[in-house]
């Protein structure tokens, strides 16, 4: 390749790598039982030091090597320094290497927006955390066999658990990047824990296997904790084969990726523009859609409103088959703007 590597395949590169640093600090916070929950507008609205200390560390690596990127992080933060060791100066060799799309090579820093959740599907690693550390304190990852029976259910949870790094630019997700600290939480000592998936427009996507679900089912996954009679009249007027409840956005796009979900819907307010802008990039990658209830996209410039009031509409496929489903009724429930 001719040249030095585009800027925003530059900027890819470090939010992987710097995506891979905040799933251990992910860890390493799970793995000391000391949380530090805060609510922050109440019990289903959560921030632990893991929040904290990862948002503190993916904004201020990506801003120390790309000062004139516009970064939005989830968690209100005062600003202070930040500890070097919580800095992330590497770089994904592989995505260096690759050809940029002709249509981002010439980008400039400015022109790029960053929308960051630190930890996506916080009340789920709460609730995993509570039964792992209570009952079996300080021992981590619960390899044997007895501490995954002991743990069951909670310990699923753990999949939930997501880092998102979005990357927009004009208005749209073209790249996105998840880290899934706890992925491979179920196999033995000496496997590595956690994994990173990362996705481009006109490049694909990357660090899993692309599956659908098999026999064109529709298996709806949806929110485990924010549900509302909205959620579920919309979720039923689909008329699904199987409903899937799990926490996170960035969990619930993986589902579709990985042909474990068909679909997913939450029609309600409450995700936001930073839950959003990573999976999209993700799923649009690889030619699903997102959008909101009505059908419409989502806009990432750095001046939107953050919540995405019209809901989540997510699918790989027959996108057009679960928008027509969407009940008068839903629609009329939501935000119009
Ligand atoms: P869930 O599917 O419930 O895990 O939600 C996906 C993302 O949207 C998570 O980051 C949640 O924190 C956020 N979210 C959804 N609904 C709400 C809500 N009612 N209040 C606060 N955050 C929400
Ligand atoms: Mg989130
Ligand atoms: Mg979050």
């Amino acid at each position: 390749m001719a040249g030095s590597p585009a800027l925003v395949m530059r900027l890819v590169a470090s939010a992987f790598a710097v995506a891979e640093r905040a799933g251990s600090i992910v860890r390493k916070v799970m793995h000391s039982g000391d949380l530090g929950i805060v609510e922050k507008t109440g019990a289903s609205d959560l921030q632990t030091l893991a929040d904290r200390l990862v948002q503190k560390s993916i904004c201020a690596s990506l801003s120390r090597r790309f000062p004139k990127i516009t970064i939005i992080g989830e968690e209100d933060l005062p600003s202070e320094a930040v500890e070097e060791d919580l800095i992330e100066s590497g770089q994904a060799g592989d995505i260096l290497q690759k050809v940029c799309p002709a249509e981002y090579s010439d980008i400039r820093e400015e022109e790029l927006v960053v929308w960051v959740d630190p930890l996506d599907g916080t009340k789920e690693y709460t609730e995993a955390a509570v039964s792992l550390n209570g009952a079996a304190p300080h021992t981590w990852p619960p390899h044997t066999a007895l501490g995954a029976l002991r743990h069951g259910t909670a310990l699923c949870l753990l999949d939930h658990v997501t880092v998102l790094i979005g990357i927009a630019y004009d208005g749209k997700a073209i790249a996105g990047v998840i880290n899934q600290p706890f992925f491979n939480y179920q196999l033995g000592p000496g496997e590595s824990l956690g994994r990173t998936l990362w996705g481009m427009l006109g490049l694909g996507a990357f660090g899993f296997e692309l599956k659908e679900v098999p026999g064109g089912r529709r298996i709806i996954t949806t929110t485990r904790s924010h549900s509302n009679k909205l959620v579920t009249d919309c979720v039923q007027a689909m008329e699904p084969h199987e409903v899937i409840k799990v926490g996170g956005a960035g969990n619930k796009i993986i589902q579709l990726v990985e042909g474990k979900a068909s679909a997913y819907v939450f029609a309600s307010p409450g995700c936001k523009k930073w839950d959003t802008c990573a999976p999209e990039a993700l799923l649009h990658a690889v030619g699903g859609k997102l959008t909101d209830m009505r059908g419409r996209p989502y806009r990432y410039h750095a001046d939107v409103k953050h919540m995405n009031s019209a809901g989540v509409l997510a699918t790989l496929r027959d996108h057009q088959y679960y928008s027509s489903r969407v009940p008068e009724s839903v629609l009329q429930g939501l935000p119009s703007d």
